[in-house]
């Protein structure tokens, strides 16, 4: 959570934040005047405004109520084949915006060559800021959980143990995203994004064998970015809020 409180406020009174909150304010660099997303311990979501933030004291004043929770009942969890540079920089910010749960970037056969991996893993210190700074951004009160990098094999096995498993698969897929979020009214729905080269016939195969439904986001080939948040898009706005 972005900030919580021990005890559910009074609106529009000063509230004293744990050290907890303290330190993570002052890490993120927050303001006074800031506006956050808090809640408290019955998980009560208010709009507060940062009133103070000195060395060891802070506090905020909550102002507002959400009237629905601010995070998503549905845990949208998105395996993505690392793509080029910045275009993961993207994913992130993005999926952070749509609201997904977590996000588990992976490496698999045709993912992209070795010196570019390399350079985005050099990258990877600044993954955590891009997830905060969108988080802030659009008053998430959880932050998505990111995993470092994983390998094909750990990525699907974790994803496999989502409710509903789909892979997203730019070849002849015999669902459409539609049709497969018809079927159940999953809580955890894991998506599998593949790299630019796309995923490989023993993938397809080892992932059907694993429970994944191969699923279609139209008759364009995507790139792997646009996937991704599209896919993650359209099982929000169908299934999530
Ligand atoms: N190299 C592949 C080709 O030319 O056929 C394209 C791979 S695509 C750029 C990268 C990933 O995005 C795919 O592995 C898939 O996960 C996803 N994707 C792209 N288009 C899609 C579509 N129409 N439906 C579902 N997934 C798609």
């Amino acid at each position: 959570s972005l900030v919580r409180l021990a005890a559910a406020p009074r609106l529009e009174s000063e509230v004293p934040l744990p050290d907890s909150a303290i330190r993570a304010l002052e890490a993120w660099g927050a303001r006074p005047g800031e506006i956050l997303t808090v809640c408290d311990p019955q998980q009560t979501f208010y709009r507060a405004r940062l009133s103070s933030l000195e060395p060891g004291r802070a506090s905020v004043v909550p102002f507002e109520v959400f009237a629905r929770p601010p995070e998503s009942a549905l845990a949208i969890e998105v395996y993505q084949a690392l793509p080029q540079k910045e275009r993961f920089e993207l994913i992130l910010q993005k999926l952070t915006e749509v609201g997904v749960a977590r996000i588990v970037p992976y490496r698999s056969s045709r993912s992209i060559s070795l010196e570019e991996r390399d350079c985005g893993q050099k990258k990877s210190h600044r993954w955590a800021e891009v997830v905060l700074r969108a988080s802030r951004q659009c008053r998430r009160a959880r932050l998505p959980e990111l995993f470092p990098m994983l390998g094909w094999e750990e990525a699907i096995s974790l994803a496999g143990q989502a409710d509903l498993k789909l892979m997203l698969y730019e070849g002849d897929a015999p669902w459409t995203l539609s049709e497969a979020l018809d079927r159940e009214r999953p809580v955890r729905i894991a998506l599998l994004v593949g790299p630019e080269g796309g995923f490989t016939p023993a993938e397809v195969e080892q992932a059907g064998h694993l429970g994944f439904l191969p699923v279609s986001l139209g008759s364009r080939i995507l790139r792997t970015e646009t996937a991704a948040i599209v896919g993650a898009a359209l099982v929000q706005f169908s299934l999530g809020d």
